[in-house]
């Protein structure tokens, strides 16, 4: 019988060294050998143990023998005329998860997912529509980062100098395959803390860990609405973390060596626009000392709703600005890849939602 192969790109930095020591312990193999190996998968630029050269062709069949090295394999690559890359990655199960590569200047921003699919159905996004697929591991989520990072190597893109965790599905609704990776990709692959941005739609519990953490990774809330009623409508994470508790949590996690929060706001027309709310939302936005992000709704299929009206978003920014609250307004990227969270699984898996 075959014990299953650990795959080696879902363990934390210290397991990593320990398992590799131990494997090569056993083996009656020199203590740099761990060394070596660890390097190797670090270093990013190999998923074969056969190309390990500075390792004996013994070692390599047995850790061949032993563990895996896997990552998402590339289903679909489309490129943008702004530069934007997204990936579309098969999970081997069938499963099919999204990442964009964001060229900016001298950064090079990566937009991982952390769920195949997405439970929360929030009703301006493609993703929830797609349905819930499962969870992402560790591996899979490192993996995006390792083959994303090779991949605009090749291109001549650069380094990725940041990580944002914008992509498919709710990452703290997955703690257990999240927290870990922050671990591997800040003190594994070196990518900073300040560099690396948990998106939240608003679970609080999970707020409360990465508070918890001393790394300073960075938080995004989705915000999209400074009011309970409209929040309710669009997001239905609403009744089970109301917005009053979800703003005091923000306020501890702030509080906690001084990390700022940003408050993402899809800015929809006639829905969460009016200019009444310019006022909650810069009361909320002081309160935390969050930096606000106006972004243009992306329009996805099987929805009526369109994008604010570019005077309405720079009337929002101005309001905020006026009344002390650091904002901006974004322009939206890839629009010609619907690089937008979820609409190339949601064309993949096809589901019609059904609340429509
Ligand atoms: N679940 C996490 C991370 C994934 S979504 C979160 O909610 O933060 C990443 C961002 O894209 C979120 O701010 C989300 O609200 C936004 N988004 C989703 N659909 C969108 C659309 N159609 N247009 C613009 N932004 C959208």
């Amino acid at each position: 019988m075959t014990r299953a192969r650990p795959n080696l790109l879902g363990l934390v930095p210290d397991d990593l060294h320990n398992v590799a020591a131990e494997h090569f312990r056993e083996r009656g193999e020199p203590g740099y050998r761990a060394r070596q190996l660890v390097e190797w998968i670090q270093g990013g630029q190999t998923c074969s143990f056969a190309q390990m050269r500075n390792l004996p062709l013994r070692e390599r069949d047995a850790l061949e023998e032993r563990f895996r090295l896997e990552e998402p394999r590339e289903h679909t690559v489309s490129e943008s005329v702004d530069g934007t890359v997204k990936h579309l990655w098969s999970l081997g199960d069938g499963e099919v998860v999204e990442s964009v590569l964001i060229p900016s200047g001298r950064r090079l921003t990566l937009c991982i997912s952390s769920q195949a699919g997405c439970a929360l159905a929030c009703r301006f996004c493609a993703t929830g529509w797609s349905g819930f697929g499962r969870q992402l591991s560790t591996a899979e989520i490192v993996g995006q980062y390792r083959a994303s990072a090779r991949w605009a190597a090749t291109r001549e893109l650069g380094t990725i100098t940041n990580i944002v965790f914008m992509g498919m599905g709710e990452p703290l609704a997955n703690r257990k395959a999240v927290l870990p990776a922050l671990t591997v990709l800040n003190s594994g692959y070196g990518v900073g803390a300040r560099r690396i941005t948990v998106s939240t739609v608003g679970v609080i519990p999970g707020i409360a860990a990465l508070a918890a953490r001393p790394e300073q990774f960075r938080l995004a809330l989705s915000l999209h609405a400074p009011v309970s009623s409209l929040r309710a409508e669009l997001i239905p994470l609403e009744r089970r973390y109301p917005l009053d508790e979800l703003i005091v949590a923000l306020e501890e996690f702030s509080r906690s060596g001084g990390r700022r929060v940003t408050f993402e706001y899809t800015m929809i027309r006639g829905v969460n626009d009016e200019v009444s709310l310019i006022r909650p939302l810069a009361e909320l936005a002081l309160r935390v000392a969050a930096f606000v992000n106006l972004i243009p709704f992306n329009p996805i299929p099987y929805m009526e709703w369109r994008p604010s009206a570019p005077q309405r978003v720079r009337a929002f920014r101005d309001g905020l600005r006026e009344a002390g609250v650091a904002a901006e307004a974004r322009a939206p990227r890839g629009r010609d890849i619907d690089a937008a969270c979820g609409q190339l699984r949601a064309a993949k898996v096809g589901r019609r939602p059904s609340a429509l």
